[in-house]
């Protein structure tokens, strides 16, 4: 037996389930059997063999979930504290994203998978559109696969149109290679619609319908991407459920009801949207249009890989948002409509769903995979 195999016990803490009902128990256990949680609840009997922790005055909850993450960028980890999107563009679009070699990203990602891990955050999508070829994409998967957790790989290249490299030969070989049957958590395609009417993006989005795989996408990107690219996706036929809306933040009334209207989530990046400047961060309008919502880091290039900082700046955007839009008209808020609870459920239950895995992870319930399992 493996000590992955050997069953664990928590003993004694405050155990946010997030369970449809949001359970929460004290002074609970949470018993883990097989890589899969048994039980929860208190006074649990475990095997004699039980690795037993004791998580009193602590909390107990779902590993956390990161829906947009740049994880190769990670190994300028702080660089661009003082960017805004201009410098990001510039910086790793035109000038220097492009040296960067395949044991480069293979550096980033394994530091980024190492971060994500020690910060909580057991199932990280890696937005990887530094891909420039498929040395860097099999590097990329490389340093994933040598960290204990959950990836996904959202697979992008900045340097070349999505037409030109999902449609190649090497992509078709690597996706057969890496992919097809592999050991990561999940596979995407990673790329933006800036809204040209040519929509040549619409090869991409046919070799993801044929490869059976989601498309996420950085949409409402001010000075970036806008309300052309939904259109475009929308009168297209590709606003398909499961697709990932990343920032959102500066969309049109008819773009949210689009996303809602077909069974699409939106990854927001608040720390981001704040700092770089794609706009508001918009959980206060998703709201309003019944919008599920996950979070995300972005890149660690500005900021941590802590989601912790994730909810506690989405609770305070939106909740000044609404103060601002009540005193734009004279109100005064007298209690907040988004709740801390809600937020923890958009950092766990919210990724899980984004990423079609919440029977697996999200929520701690029999069956459910635990945080390092
Ligand atoms: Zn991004």
């Amino acid at each position: 037996m493996s000590d992955s195999d050997r069953p664990v016990v928590l003993r004694n803490g405050l155990v946010l389930t997030m369970d449809d009902s949001h359970t929460v128990l004290t002074g609970a256990d949470v018993l883990v059997i097989g890589g899969k949680i048994a039980e929860v609840g208190h006074h649990l009997t475990a095997p004699d063999d039980a690795l037993e922790i004791d998580a009193s005055g602590g909390i107990i909850m779902p590993g956390m979930v990161d829906t947009h993450r740049h994880m190769w960028q990670t190994a300028m980890r702080g660089y661009g504290a003082d960017w805004t999107l201009t410098q990001y563009f510039v910086w790793y679009y035109l000038e220097s994203g492009k040296l960067f070699r395949p044991e480069d990203v293979h550096a980033g990602n394994l530091l980024g998978a190492i971060e994500a891990i020690d910060s909580g955050v057991t199932t990280t999508v890696d937005w990887s559109h530094g891909l420039q070829t498929t040395d860097h994409a099999d590097a990329a998967v490389d340093a994933l696969e040598a960290v204990p957790g959950r990836f996904v790989l959202a697979y992008g290249n900045i340097q070349q149109g999505p037409w030109e490299w999902s449609t190649s030969d090497a992509f078709r070989d690597f996706y057969r290679r890496r992919i097809d049957g592999g050991k990561l958590a999940g596979f995407q395609l990673a790329f933006d619609i800036p809204g040209d009417p040519a929509f040549q993006e619409k090869a991409a989005f046919e070799v993801a319908r044929e490869l059976g795989v989601k498309v996420t996408t950085h949409a409402g990107v001010w000075g970036a991407t806008n309300d052309d690219g939904i259109r475009l996706m929308y009168e297209n036929g590709f606003m398909t459920p499961g697709t990932v809306y990343v920032h959102a933040a500066t969309l049109s009334p008819d773009s949210y009801h689009r996303i809602a209207a077909t069974g699409g989530s939106v990854s927001v990046s608040t720390e981001s949207e704040q700092s770089a400047g794609q706009g508001y961060p918009p959980t206060w309008l998703l709201r309003k249009h019944d919008i599920p919502v996950s979070l995300s880091m972005d890149t660690s290039v500005w900021w941590s890989g802590d989601l912790f900082s994730a909810m506690r700046t989405t609770l305070s955007a939106d909740r000044s948002r609404e103060h601002m839009e009540a005193h734009s008209t004279k109100d005064t808020v007298t209690h907040h409509h988004l709740r801390a609870e809600q937020v923890v459920d958009w950092g766990t239950r919210g990724g899980a769903k984004a990423l079609g895995m919440d029977s697996e992870i999200g929520a701690l319930t029999p069956a459910a995979r635990p945080t390092w399992c």
